[in-house]
């Protein structure tokens, strides 16, 4: 190993703060360095998380979307998929009936679907929390302050709106209609309402490089981010970009891994994507620094339709074998299911616990 990559790596364990260029260079790491890479940003989510790993039950509850961003199949142009939208009753069963197989953190996550009024959420957010125990985190795109303060008074825990890129040019060219602005505006918010923010990018996405790699990194970081999901481009053919190859499995590990080391008090996931790429994807995510797993829950009938990629993992299974399955996998690598809410250690400090029944 090269002395200089060494030296960077003890530097992250003693709590370095990187600068953008540092960032590049944990980014290029030779062949005979990438294993000390994953260790070292396993040791620091060791440090900070134990060998827990929080579980975050996926509710997706409506394939419908306005927006047409050009890597994902939900996009409203694509007319090969068969659209699909929940009731609240349904939602706020498959979510007790999550609770009832041990998730203690659902995500109610769909497209950008005007037919769920700011109203409509609350009070499913608000039926769920009347009937179970359990953290809520809503994905559900962007929305005005007013939505997101009724639906943060409603019961909503936490809030993930992936930046994808931080490169305003590349964010303008992947999301035609949309403003970058408006997406740090909708993150700026949130973390003022007190949500729990997750934020995070997509790796191999077109004419991205280490550069604006390392850019999302130290994004992540002035966001101050409490979650960061970080996941493979993976090729749609039923969208724009479906002639450009996937990002790799490997790629993407070494951006988790340096993501860990630059924010290392963030849950961070090893994606359904990663595991979509490679069979041992979220294991391997689980060694290179990632603590949190987030499966589906929905019934099977639905699982495949929501296909923002194809090829996604787990469309066959009940829930409650994906939760068996997913613990099996956890409990192989020496690590075990956390019984707890599974905040961001930044949300405890802030003082931020889960508002349960509320
Ligand atoms: S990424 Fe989100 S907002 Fe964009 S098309 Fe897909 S579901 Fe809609």
């Amino acid at each position: 190993m090269r002395a200089e990559y060494d030296d960077m790596l003890k530097k992250a364990l003693n709590g370095a703060r990187f600068t953008k260029e540092e960032v590049i260079f944990l980014l290029k790491p030779e062949k005979d360095e990438m294993d000390a890479l994953f260790q070292t940003a396993d040791r620091i989510r060791k440090a900070v998380f134990g060998d827990y790993v929080h579980l975050r039950g996926i509710v997706e509850f409506s394939n419908f979307c306005e927006r047409n961003c050009l890597y994902c199949g939900l996009r409203k142009n694509n007319r090969n998929i068969t659209r699909y939208r929940l009731m609240p009753e349904e939602i706020v069963d498959i979510a007790a009936y999550a609770v009832s197989i041990g998730y203690k953190t659902l995500v109610l996550q769909s497209g950008e679907d005007s037919f769920y009024t700011t109203g409509l959420l609350c009070d499913v957010i608000k039926r769920i929390k009347e009937r179970v125990d359990v953290a809520i985190t809503l994905s559900i795109g962007e929305r005005d302050f007013e939505d997101y303060r009724l639906l943060r008074e409603a019961g909503a825990d936490r809030y993930l709106i992936k930046q994808e890129t931080s490169n305003r040019e590349l964010y303008r060219k992947l999301h035609p209609g949309m403003s970058y602005e408006n997406r740090i505006r909708c993150q700026k918010d949130l973390k003022s309402l007190r949500y729990e923010l997750g934020t995070g990018n997509m790796v191999g996405l077109p004419w991205q490089n280490v550069e604006t790699l390392a850019e999302d990194i130290i994004f992540f970081r002035e966001m101050d981010a409490d979650m960061i999901g970080i996941g493979p481009f993976i090729s749609n053919p039923n969208t724009p970009l479906g002639r450009f190859p996937s990002g790799t499995v490997e790629e993407t590990l070494k951006v988790l891994a340096v993501t860990r080391l630059v924010n290392p008090l963030v849950n961070l996931p090893a994606t359904t994507a990663l595991g979509s790429l490679d069979s041992f994807g979220r294991q391997k995510g689980l060694m290179a620094g990632a603590n949190v797993v987030m499966p589906n829950v929905m019934p099977v009938n639905y699982r495949r339709l929501y296909e923002i990629y194809p090829s996604k993992i787990c469309t066959g299974e009940r829930p409650e074998a994906c939760r068996h399955c997913i613990e099996g996998i956890i409990n192989s690598i020496g690590r075990k299911v956390s019984t707890g809410y599974g905040e961001s250690p930044k949300s405890l400090r802030r003082g931020n616990a889960v508002c349960m029944m509320s």
